[in-house]
């Protein structure tokens, strides 16, 4: 298999380091994700990765809590996953380096983009947490950021379900499953592929995504090669 792409951004969602679980980290799951990062890094493919945090907490669903507030405890939580990470990729032999958009020296390096990018010219590993470091945002408008920024060539969003549907595939047997979509249609139709915000940013910057099921953790490798799994927004 060949790699399609040069640069790619993996976001993984908070609620898919759970595993099973359902909250917190499950480090055997975290493992069978880092793997085939491993494989991409020995192809040569340059990958970064955003995590979410929603396994721990979400600032929208905090209820009475000061919106703010809540969404400070959000991007910490961020920061538990992408230092779960890069200690399961490290267990592979690779360098890794956490970047965190809010300060906190003493445990990751502060993010600079230039210092990303040479990471990644140099085959590391670069981590983003907390987000956009800002509140009112989310971990998919941090990766759709992070991947203007740093000029990826392409989004990876691993998910629980296996692509874009026109209804939720849980609840409707008939659900139809999106091979390509624009981003124009991901807004027009409110598709639930990721928030408005990070819609936006892809559609304005041409940054694709490739939306697919991380229930065989091998399809990240499946989606750099350009193999037709998930659905494509471009
Ligand atoms: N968050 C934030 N700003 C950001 C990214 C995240 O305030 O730029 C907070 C927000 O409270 C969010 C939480 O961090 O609910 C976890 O992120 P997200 O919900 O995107 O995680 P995921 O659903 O991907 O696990």
């Amino acid at each position: 298999m060949k790699p399609k792409y040069k640069r790619v951004l993996l976001k993984l969602s908070g609620e898919s380091l759970a595993g099973n679980e359902k909250h917190g980290i499950d480090f055997d799951t975290v493992l069978k994700f880092c793997e085939p990062v491993k494989k991409l890094v020995d192809m040569g493919v340059e990958v970064a990765i955003v995590v979410g945090g929603g396994n721990f907490w979400r600032g929208r669903s905090s209820g009475q809590m000061d919106r703010t507030r809540a969404d400070h405890m959000g991007m910490l939580a961020t920061v538990i996953n992408a230092l779960g990470v890069a200690d399961a990729l490290e267990q592979f032999d690779l360098q890794v380096r956490v970047q965190t958009a809010i300060s906190m020296q003493q445990v990751a390096e502060p993010y600079i983009r230039n210092r990303a990018v040479r990471h990644l010219e140099k085959g590391r590993v670069v981590v983003f947490g907390c987000g956009t470091g800002n509140p009112f945002f989310s971990t998919d408008t941090a990766a759709a950021l992070r991947a203007a920024e740093i000029e990826a060539d392409i989004i990876l969003k691993a998910t629980m379900v296996d692509g874009v549907y026109d209804s939720d595939p849980k609840k409707n047997p008939d659900a139809k499953k999106f091979k390509t979509l624009t981003f124009q249609e991901v807004l027009n139709q409110n598709l639930g592929v990721m928030d408005s915000t990070a819609a936006a940013i892809c559609k304005d910057n041409n940054i694709p995504i490739i939306v697919f099921s991380l229930d065989n953790p091998q399809n990240i490798v499946s989606a750099v090669c350009g193999e037709d799994i998930g659905t494509l927004v471009e």
